[in-house]
């Protein structure tokens, strides 16, 4: 069959059973158990899934394998590109299945900040055994020692919006897997493995889902990670529910259109911020300066819907505008219909050291912006309206006049 277009697939995919099932909307299967009819075979079954293989005819048992579920893991593969998707029950319990399948390779993984919060620490904390070298992007393959597993790298990051070229990082891998955070663009901004990453990873919880109403995560693979990655989930228990696995899949058909119509009120707002007197810096991969690399239309389909500003001020101001804002939802997470917004160094970022922190560009004024689908002009009115009263308080001293003392998206990065 020819391939079909992502937004057929966005809508179609992983509903191939369900004429046969004469059903439209595909059944939410809650069985935690299955009745094992005749107990010849049943052992090779157990063994095979236990194995991280393909279901034989009998799920045994939720934790080994549900429908839902795995309609959702098809229709995500196939909007990756991926052969296989493998999903768990938040974007956390995803990687940590990752890092854990990845032991086989070794202890020492590489990885770029800024990452999300929870990856940094989960990485930083050696809780799993993983040993953590931070670099640059462009260093990675100096970073490599003999048993290293895997190379980590989130891009567009969080909070920084900052971008990485993943075809450079990895050719700098070599033999070393690459995995890919693509929380950020989804699906339908990037595809990292067609650029030749081996483990895309999603946040489920955030664009998938888009309604703020389901957690999960997912990672889109080949065939001999995605059995490895059952095999680990199968052990530790990571599993997405079968109801969250429907609303995931339910929110994929309508992802290419959340996200183009988010991505239009991100630059809107993008520009606005940038050229407002209370905002020292806007990031946003739209914005000029902000992809100095030219991944845009090379790596990524589009900029994307979120956006992070410096207020004039600091974490004070900027705890102002979160306390002023009545449209926008003062609030972390992301990938919603209803915009966000949140203050990075306090929140999502907390558990990152304030000098890795800073180092990697995440500062006290720092604001990040989730865009929804709201009218952008409510949206700009809202944050100025909000921005009005940082104005009142006024620049801290010195620091009105360094404004745009750093162009605008020159990346940094902890070396
Ligand atoms: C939220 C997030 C995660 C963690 O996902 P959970 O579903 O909250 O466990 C990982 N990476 C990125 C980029 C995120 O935004």
């Amino acid at each position: 069959m020819k391939k079909l277009g992502f937004e057929t697939r966005a809508v179609h995919s992983g509903r191939e059973d369900l004429a046969g099932l004469g059903v439209h909307a595909p059944p939410i299967d809650l069985s935690t158990t299955y009745p094992v009819g005749s107990m010849g075979g049943i052992g090779e079954c157990f063994d095979a899934l236990a194995q991280g293989g393909p279901l034989r005819d009998n799920p045994i048992y939720a934790r080994l394998h549900n429908p839902t579920v795995v309609r959702f893991e098809k229709a995500l593969a196939a909007l990756e590109g991926a052969e296989e998707a493998v999903a768990f029950g938040s974007g956390m319990a995803a990687l940590t299945a990752v890092l854990l399948a990845a032991r086989q390779g070794g202890k020492h993984v590489v990885a770029c900040r800024p990452v999300y919060g929870g990856t940094d620490h989960l990485l930083d904390s050696g809780l799993l055994g993983v040993e953590v070298t931070w670099t640059h992007p462009h260093h990675v393959s100096k970073a490599l020692r003999p048993d290293t597993a895997l190379v980590v790298v989130e891009t567009p990051a969080n909070p920084t919006l900052a971008l990485i070229d993943v075809a450079r990082v990895v050719a700098q891998a070599g033999e070393v897997p690459v995995l890919v955070d693509s929380t950020f663009a989804t699906p339908v901004l990037q595809n990292p493995l067609a650029l030749g990453a081996s483990l895309v990873l999603h946040s489920a919880t955030k664009f998938l889902g888009g309604h703020g109403d389901v957690m999960g995560g997912v990672v889109a693979t080949n065939a001999v990670w995605a059995a490895r990655l059952r095999q680990v989930r199968i052990a530790t228990g990571g599993v997405l529910h079968p109801e969250a696995g429907y609303m995931l899949h339910r929110g994929l058909a309508t992802l290419p259109v959340r996200v183009r119509e988010s991505q239009r009120g991100a630059m809107f707002l993008a520009q606005r911020l940038a050229s407002h007197p209370a905002v020292l810096r806007t990031w946003y991969p739209g914005l000029a300066g902000c992809d100095p690399e030219g991944l845009i239309g090379r790596q990524m389909r589009g900029p994307g819907c979120l956006l992070s500003f410096e207020v004039v001020g600091g974490a004070k101001a900027a705890a102002q505008v979160m306390e002023r804002v009545e449209l926008l939802t003062p609030a972390v997470s992301l990938g919603s219909v209803d915009s966000l917004i949140q203050h990075p160094a306090s929140l999502t970022h907390r558990v990152v050291d304030e000098k890795h922190r800073e180092a990697s560009g995440i500062c006290a004024g720092m604001l990040r912006v989730s865009v929804g689908l709201e009218s952008p002009e409510d949206l700009w009115a809202d944050l100025q309206r909000a921005l009005e009263g940082v104005q009142v308080l006024g620049p801290e001293v010195g620091e009105g006049s360094e404004k745009n003392r750093r162009p605008s998206g020159d990346a940094v990065w902890v070396g």
